[in-house]
């Protein structure tokens, strides 16, 4: 039986030769994993501990948008797989909540891009907060994003009571949306944050500057 996996990205044989990629099911070659450059670079947003799997370069933000924005749905299960094993032992027993997206932008791509990624671990998910009115982040200036927090609301207390929960999303950019999060979640009693994103982008001293002025666009 032929068992030879083809790497989503590059289509490209992936080499089998490392107890490593048998056990965590890889979709993807190490060439292009390579490239996607992971770092897990740890930090905080509101004294809560995040983590971050890749760098923000131009391959990655090419691979997500691929993903996302030309809803190549294949692609999917690429970013957390590599390094799933580990991932898996790091939030064992945690509760998954997906940053809110717009139910009327799920419905638009035809699939909750975020959830998606991160299924591969395996948490159970709950969804105690939402997103009451779409607005597209990347047309915002930052100042504006940093209100975003009035567009997500606590609808379940009750369900997170007690809880670990890992709070995961694709990008953090100015950790506005995370923010708002936490500070909801914060209302109610829960046990333990955490933070996971597929990667994190950090700005010059240029683009901080930029940022701040109103009539800026992020893209
Ligand atoms: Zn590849």
């Amino acid at each position: 039986m032929d068992t030879t996996k083809i790497c989503k990205v590059c289509f490209e044989p992936i080499q089998l030769n490392s107890f490593h990629n048998l056990t965590n099911n890889l979709c993807i070659c190490y060439s292009c994993i390579k490239q996607m450059n992971p770092i897990f670079k740890s930090f905080e947003i509101d004294k809560v501990k995040a983590l971050a799997i890749y760098h923000y370069n131009d391959y990655l933000k090419k691979l997500i948008f691929q993903y996302k924005g030309c809803l190549d749905y294949e692609l999917k299960d690429i970013f957390i797989t590599p390094y799933i094993n580990e991932l898996k032992i790091l939030y064992k027993n945690y509760y998954m909540l997906v940053v809110p997206s717009s139910k009327e932008k799920i419905k638009e791509r035809g699939f909750n891009h975020c959830l998606e990624m991160f299924k591969p671990l395996g948490l159970k998910t709950i969804e105690p907060i939402e997103k009451i009115k779409d607005e597209k982040q990347s047309d915002k200036t930052y100042l504006e994003r940093l209100k975003v927090k009035e567009n997500l609301i606590l609808v379940d207390k009750e369900i997170i009571k007690n809880k670990k929960i890992l709070i995961v999303d694709d990008i953090c950019t100015t950790g506005s949306t995370l923010k708002a999060v936490i500070n909801l979640l914060k209302e109610a009693d829960v046990k333990k944050m955490k933070i996971l994103v597929i990667a994190k982008r950090d700005f010059t001293k240029k683009e901080l500057k930029q940022l701040e002025d109103p009539s800026f666009v992020l893209n």
